[in-house]
């Protein structure tokens, strides 16, 4: 049967971060510029502890490392996966990450970075950055060149609601006004393409114009993703996307829901409503991992969470 796990976010403060941690989910953050909290994280730059139960105190790193069996026994270094919300009070740069084959050779054999964005609460008139208009490499080369950053970014209208699956060498941008939830490879390899000219500390930031011109593709494709609903006793779910690194489903409960947990793991994120998994009360903002074997579960209450696994 085993039990849930419940970690402890790692916030990260960062120039474009706001409070919305704080005031959308009650999170105590370490400052009004807090832009990620890495909810299930066990990624060196943040390994979650484990808050509760037998493993109490125990980063998902070592949990990963010394009890296999709580995933299914699945191989790999590193657990695969990195869960975060984002706060986007202002832009984050123009970048782009690579796949797992050319960070292997150019990032000393770290992840690639695929990711998808589910966006949790946005302004209106938000808006987003998706993919670039340079139909080949030497376009894309010219342009970057010539500093055309408005006539090479595509900008997208942004809604509550909306979700995005971001394959490897996609130009892409999370701007302000918008507070998202992430789910993606556990890798932070980016290549920082534009970043509107800002300074940090009087400085630019880096930027990586090689490597971005290395990895981004040409001409954009949008990666492909799902919206076909079903429904059955008291839920309704959603699967958005499935590739080669996850799945991720979401679920609405009215109710009372029985699930199984069939995968080497699953990953919970409850972005709206309160109710109860099995006896233990949850609610929005909430983060946490189902392991193998644990069997079915019984979610009652009026919520609406994010099931990822890996394939
Ligand atoms: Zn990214």
């Amino acid at each position: 049967m085993g039990e849930m796990i419940f970690l402890q976010p790692v916030f990260k403060e960062v120039l474009w971060g706001g409070d919305k941690l704080q005031t959308m989910f009650g999170y105590s953050i370490p400052s009004n510029h807090t832009g990620e909290g890495w909810m299930i994280s066990a990624h060196p730059k943040g390994d979650c502890q484990i808050t509760e139960g037998s493993y109490k105190g125990e980063t998902l790193s070592w949990l990963w490392k010394n009890h296999r069996e709580l995933f299914g026994g699945l191989d790999g270094e590193v657990f695969p996966l990195l869960v975060k919300i984002i706060d986007a009070k202002d832009h984050l740069s123009i970048q782009v990450h690579p796949d797992d084959a050319y960070a292997a050779v150019h990032e000393n054999g770290a992840l690639g970075k695929t990711e998808c964005w589910y966006v949790l609460d946005c302004e209106p008139d938000s808006t987003i950055v998706v993919g670039h208009n340079a139909k080949t490499k030497e376009e894309l080369k010219a342009m970057i060149a010539e500093k055309r950053w408005m006539d090479l970014i595509q900008i997208r209208p942004l809604h509550k609601g909306d979700f995005f699956q971001i394959n490897p060498g996609t130009v892409h941008a999370i701007r302000g006004g918008s507070v998202i939830l992430e789910i993606q490879q556990s890798s932070d390899i980016t290549y920082r393409l534009y970043d509107y000219d800002r300074l940090q500390d009087g400085k630019p930031r880096e930027l990586h114009l090689d490597k971005s011109i290395d990895v981004i593709r040409c001409p954009h494709e949008d990666a492909a993703t799902e919206s076909q609903a079903e429904t059955g006793e008291g839920f309704t779910s959603t699967r958005l996307v499935s590739c080669p690194f996850y799945t991720v489903t979401k679920v609405h409960v009215s109710g009372t829901a029985v699930f199984s947990q069939n995968q080497p793991f699953q990953m919970i994120s409850v972005f709206e409503g309160e109710g109860f998994f099995d006896k233990k009360p949850v609610k929005k903002g909430m983060n946490f991992l189902i392991p193998s074997g644990y069997g079915s579960y019984t979610v009652t209450g009026d919520l609406e969470f994010m099931v990822s696994s890996v394939n």
